[in-house]
């Protein structure tokens, strides 16, 4: 059942008419049942509701991260096969202790980003991705929980590209052998074995393939205890068909009685189940809508020439697969026998062979059942971009993916790309020297810098590869002049290089500019943590031209101050305020900064202290004013606060921009700043 329905001869989805949507956002476009999909999450909750168990729905059907919201919300848990359909389901907010990772390829980076999310359980395909697994998980100390993938070498009667569970397959560890597995497993010490698992195929239309897996999977478990070894679950996988055009496949109440009578009758000790579901909970959610460009009539036949083809809906030309193919609007004219097909360059690219349909030019068409296996297979051959995603739910029609545009498509290649981040209120541009060797120059610089003629920013970042997890970079002033080093350009830098892959995000990265080495280390997707080394108190590092003391006097414009003075790296003055709002920062700051005491100029801080933990600060820069925020300046006004007692580490700092905190506990080492960093923008200047 779904909600995909004809009122007045026209087709909607649920109280949507398909032709709003298709002169709102135009075709190709996919259009998905709200209300359909969390049917199926329903009745599949229900129908195994008896006995213990997961639901791990299968991302590579469909994910969207609209969908995988509402998934998520319902409870479900995922199986994922890659980093980046982890990266999806976090980002829909799934429980990580309900996620499962499969696939045969699991590469070293993709492991540990799994097992830093503390995902539930991965699904090992062989021999020595277990020993991968073990190593990784023990250089960041964790106990990783795996399950044997079994291949039970059973064939299901589908389509031969879709089926798994042969011995001929690549997929899982053939059933014999198994047992040396998990005795492998047993003496690995970062493994925990807490499952085993099998996944025959996709689209499989009887009982019997899956009744037989699961025996074969609990005669292991039993062979398993003799060797004392125990399981907590037993996971079978995905793989049930749903009605494409006339296949009858089993409902899954009766799916669900026959693997639960099995379980009961031959399970050794009680086991929770798992599921990894994909077509049957997703396919019937979703139409792809598309317009009939041309009618070409030849010798032989008649083609209906789309605007949609394979690239949007790979699977009739993948596996010969049927789908259901109906008018947008039913007319009266006459039916006609056409070849759907679309405007890409194979002969492989048809939707549906000779279908009656009455249909002219002009007119728009609905394939059925592709909300699985279709907007996540669709590519960009032909340099098409992908078709918009539109969700329905009851009146309410909601773009969640907009089409993808001809930029989508030529950035990546644009050899003079940029990416634009902010952290702090500071706006960055960064430029990868290594790929736009010919933006280094100060005239051009500038012109990038004015946002008539460029981008505009506060700050350039100019960086270059030194070594692995070590890079170089420039910080440059809107005017072309070279900038010394401020700290929140340190996290933009690391972000860039964690975005673009250039950086093991697990590891330190180095960070060297001017001739300071600073470590960045990444607390999560957006957060770093910067070693700004030693504050120095001695006059002569700042430079300062007084005898050493903990408090400076000083008249300015005949009124008296007390400040602080240390270098991180670049001079800084503190002076402590009860009222920071009505603090004289530009006419105080201006006249300390700029006072003969300090032979090179200082920044000058201004900081209230608001509690043992936070402090809240406003910074005159030298040669800039009053800037929204400072990261160095934030360390020197943490550090003297520390050192004067008035706060512990770590330090809130509140800045115009936002927040930074500061660490500093042993006064013999670094102070680290930590912080987040964003990405606002990405494009490309002209060469
Ligand atoms: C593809 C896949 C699934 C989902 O298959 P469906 O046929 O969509 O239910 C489940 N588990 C694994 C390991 C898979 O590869």
């Amino acid at each position: 059942m779904d909600h995909f329905v004809y009122k007045d001869n026209t087709l909607y989805a649920e109280e949507v008419s398909v032709s709003e949507i298709v002169q709102q956002y135009g075709t190709p476009c996919y259009v998905y049942s709200q209300q359909t999909l969390e049917r199926h999450w329903r009745v599949i909750e229900e129908a195994f509701k008896k006995h213990p168990h997961r639901i791990c729905y299968a991302v590579k059907a469909n994910g969207n991260l609209s969908l995988l919201k509402i998934l998520a919300n319902l409870g479900a848990g995922f199986d994922i096969v890659s980093g980046g359909e982890l990266a999806r389901v976090l980002e829909a907010g799934a429980d990580p202790q309900k996620i499962v990772f499969s696939g045969v390829g699991k590469t070293e980076s993709e492991i540990r980003q799994a097992l830093i999310a503390n995902i539930a359980v991965f699904n090992v395909e062989s021999l020595p991705e277990v020993e991968r697994i073990n190593e990784i998980a023990q250089s960041i100390g964790q106990i990783a929980s795996v399950a044997v993938r079994v291949n039970p070498d059973i064939k299901a009667d589908t389509h031969p590209y879709i089926s798994t569970g042969l011995a001929s397959n690549k997929f899982g560890i053939n059933k014999n052998e198994v047992l040396a597995v998990y005795k492998t497993i047993q003496q690995l010490p970062a493994l925990k074995a807490v499952g085993i698992a099998c996944h025959i195929g996709s689209q499989i239309l009887e009982l019997t393939p899956f009744e037989e897996a699961l025996t074969c999977v609990l005669q292991l478990i039993q062979s398993l205890k003799k060797e004392g070894i125990f399981l907590e679950h037993l996971d079978i996988g995905g793989g049930l068909g749903v009605c494409y055009d006339t296949e009858n496949p089993p409902t899954l109440t009766a799916y669900a009685d026959a693997i639960l009578t099995r379980l009961k009758q031959e399970a050794p000790y009680p086991l929770t189940l798992w599921l990894e579901p994909g077509r049957v909970i997703v396919a019937n959610t979703g139409i792809l809508v598309a317009k009939v460009e041309y009618l070409k009539e030849t010798e032989s036949k008649t083609f209906a020439i789309l605007d949609a083809g394979m690239t949007d809906l790979m699977r009739p030309a993948l596996y010969d697969a049927h789908h259901k193919i109906i008018p947008v609007k039913k007319t009266q004219q006459k039916e006609i026998l056409v070849d759907l097909v679309g405007p890409v360059c194979e002969s492989s690219d048809f939707l549906g062979k000779s279908r009656l349909l009455a249909i002219q030019p002009g007119d728009f068409i609905a394939i059925r059942t592709v909300g699985a296996y279709g907007f996540s297979m669709s590519s960009q051959y032909n340099a098409r971009g992908r078709a918009a995603e539109i969700l329905v739910y009851k009146n309410k029609a909601t773009l969640i993916r907009r089409r993808e545009t001809v930029q989508d498509l030529l950035l990546p290649e644009k050899p003079h790309a940029f990416v634009k981040m902010q952290a702090l209120g500071n706006d960055f541009v960064l430029l990868d020297l290594d790929e736009n060797p010919s933006l280094w120059r100060e005239e051009k610089i500038k012109k990038l810098s004015n946002r008539y003629t460029g981008i505009g920013f506060d700050q350039l970042l100019a960086i270059r590869k030194h070594d692995a997890n070590q890079f170089e970079y420039r910080i440059y002033n809107a005017d072309g002049t070279e900038a010394e080093q401020c700290g929140n350009g340190a996290r933009a830098v690391a972000l860039y290089l964690c975005m673009n892959s250039k950086v093991d995000p697990m590891q330190a990265i180095y960070l060297k500019t001017g001739n300071r080495v600073s470590t960045v280390k990444r607390l999560s997707e957006y957060r770093f943590t910067v070693d700004m080394g030693c504050p120095n108190f001695l006059p002569e590092a700042v430079p300062l031209n007084r005898a050493a003391q903990t408090h400076y006097d000083i008249v300015l414009k005949g009124e008296m101050h007390r400040f602080s003075a240390l270098s991180m790296g670049n001079p800084h003055a503190i002076l402590k305020v009860q009222d920071l709002e009505n603090a004289s920062v530009a006419t105080v700051g201006q006249a300390l900064c700029l006072h003969a005491d300090f032979p090179r100029q200082t920044n000058v801080g201004f900081m209230q202290i608001l509690n043992m933990h936070q402090l809240a600060l406003r910074v005159y820069e030298r040669g800039v004013g009053e800037t929204l925020a400072c990261g160095s300046g934030a360390c020197a006004a943490a550090a003297i606060a520390i050192r004067d007692g008035d706060c512990h580490s770590p330090v809130k700092v509140q800045l115009p921009g936002g927040e930074l905190v500061i660490h500093w506990s042993d006064p013999k080492a670094s102070v680290w700043m930590e912080g987040e960093a964003h990405c606002v923008y990405q494009g490309w200047v002209d060469g």
